[in-house]
């Protein structure tokens, strides 16, 4: 459905396109599994059904691979794409320059046009198609149309769409990104409303799960949205907790979970002689604990492949690679510790700044 940019996670390794590796969501398994034990009930129009749901999802797919080598084009990196049983979703690794945005977002409706008039083509033009009503060829029109409908669907003006982006992108260019933002996803609200109020009085169940779907990403994208305004232009220095105890490199994960209980700190630089050599965070103590047992020393457990910050990145940048790495990220100026930064520390420091405290710098 839509080419987004939120919270990367690594993809498990499986199918992959163009380097892009595809996953499917467990829901659409599910479906996949509802359709199969509806083909073995009931053969032949089950059958067709099936043959009908690959060619609609086959279009869904190319419709995010386009998203994919649109974003490539213009450097950014899509993670993955994500199958779900409403349609796709391909996982940018960032949010895209504006005009890049433009023609991301473009590229997935665009391909879904391709394929309508490619198929109306080949069957010889709408009238042949209604011909076709009733034949097993009348497969393909359906197909056809139902292409016409993801591209109509996904051109609406309105956050998560591709339409949304589009607007956002276009509205960004002259009024900036918060505004654009805002503007894109109360778009996106309102249509979540009014198809949510058509689903109840219509019962439409498929109507009503769309609509809270797109209503939670849209208000998703507006709260991303005021935190990237409410980071952006402010160094890591700033927010960063300069106040934190560290391990000795010959401390054993006793000693780690005493200062665990002491503390208020869930994340310990190990340092050996001033130098910072890993961090011991949540996961690391816990599978140490778990596999080599309380005496183990730290430094045999700890995560050495660490997220390095400089105290001058901006904290908006620092903040989407620290979803990325996991809980915590050291602030480091040459091989100098000057702070930690985690996630519950950028959450207080929104905190503040919308209730008004400037940051120090
Ligand atoms: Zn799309």
């Amino acid at each position: 459905m839509a080419a987004e940019a939120q919270d990367p996670q690594p993809a498990p390794s499986g199918l992959a396109i163009f380097g892009v590796p595809v996953r499917f969501h467990f829901t659409f398994v599910l479906l996949i599994a509802f359709v199969v034990v509806g083909a073995l009930a009931d053969r032949r129009s089950a059958a067709e059904e099936a043959l009908f749901l690959i060619g609609l999802f086959t279009s869904v797919l190319l419709h995010e691979i386009a998203h994919a080598i649109v974003g490539r084009t213009f450097g950014v990196r899509t993670i993955e794409i994500v199958m779900y049983p409403i349609g796709g979703v391909a996982r940018l690794e960032k949010q895209p320059e504006p005009k890049a945005e433009l023609w991301i977002a473009l590229a997935g409706p665009v391909v879904n046009l391709i394929i309508a008039g490619g198929i109306i083509a080949i069957l010889g033009g709408p009238a042949e198609i209604a011909k076709l009503q009733g034949k097993p060829e009348s497969l393909w029109a359906r197909l056809a149309v139902w292409n016409f409908y993801l591209a109509a669907f996904n051109l609406v003006p309105a956050l998560p769409m591709d339409g949304g982006r589009a607007l956002r992108a276009f509205l960004s260019m002259r009024r900036g990104d918060e505004f654009a933002t805002r503007v894109a996803a109360s778009m996106g609200k309102f249509l979540a409303v009014a198809m949510g109020i058509y689903g109840i009085y219509s019962g439409e169940v498929f109507i009503m799960l769309l609509a809270l779907l797109i209503y939670m990403s849209a208000s998703y994208e507006s709260a991303a949205s005021v935190g990237k305004a409410l980071t952006q232009g402010i160094p890591v220095r700033a927010a960063m907790i300069s106040d934190y105890r560290t391990l000795s490199h010959g401390a054993t994960l006793r000693e780690a979970a005493d200062l665990l209980l002491a503390t208020s700190q869930q994340d310990f630089p190990v340092v050996n002689g001033g130098q910072v050599i890993g961090l011991l965070d949540r996961t690391s103590f816990l599978r140490g604990m778990a596999t080599e047992g309380p005496d183990t020393f730290v430094a045999g457990v700890m995560n050495r492949d660490f997220l390095n910050l400089s105290p001058d990145t901006d904290l908006a940048e620092a903040v989407a690679k620290l979803s990325e790495a996991g809980s915590c990220g050291l602030v480091m100026e040459e091989d100098r510790l000057l702070g930690l930064l985690t996630a519950e520390n950028v959450s207080e420091f929104l905190m503040l700044r919308k209730l008004g405290v400037q940051p120090r710098t």
